[in-house]
């Protein structure tokens, strides 16, 4: 298990965790503070991508964007989730090449 520090937040990340949502590789829990990620993760699939995209999600939620925002039965918008988790390593390389990261 891992502790990681959203926004001055406290989160555990737990690794083969059994997940109501069959259909999920990781879920995040706002109220818990609690990313999962599924046990039965299929061969291939970039397990630091999913990480990101659920990190990025716990930012939404310590920053004040949770349920109440955008896409209703869920809270968040998707797409943008994925697209920061997918972009974010490009991006960071930018910043740092640029120096201005921080
Ligand atoms: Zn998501």
């Amino acid at each position: 298990m891992e502790v990681i520090s959203i926004l001055g937040i406290l989160w555990r990340i737990k690794f083969n965790e059994k997940l109501d949502d069959k259909d999920v590789d990781a879920q995040s829990d706002p109220h818990e503070k609690i990313i999962r990620v599924a046990d039965d993760i299929e061969d291939g699939v970039d397990v630091n991508r999913i990480l990101r995209h659920e990190i990025i999600h716990a930012f939404l939620y310590e920053s004040g964007l949770g349920f109440n925002w955008e896409h209703k039965p869920y809270g968040h918008e998707e797409t943008m989730v994925d697209w920061i988790a997918i972009q974010y390593p490009k991006i960071k390389k930018v910043f740092e090449k640029l120096g201005i990261e921080e």
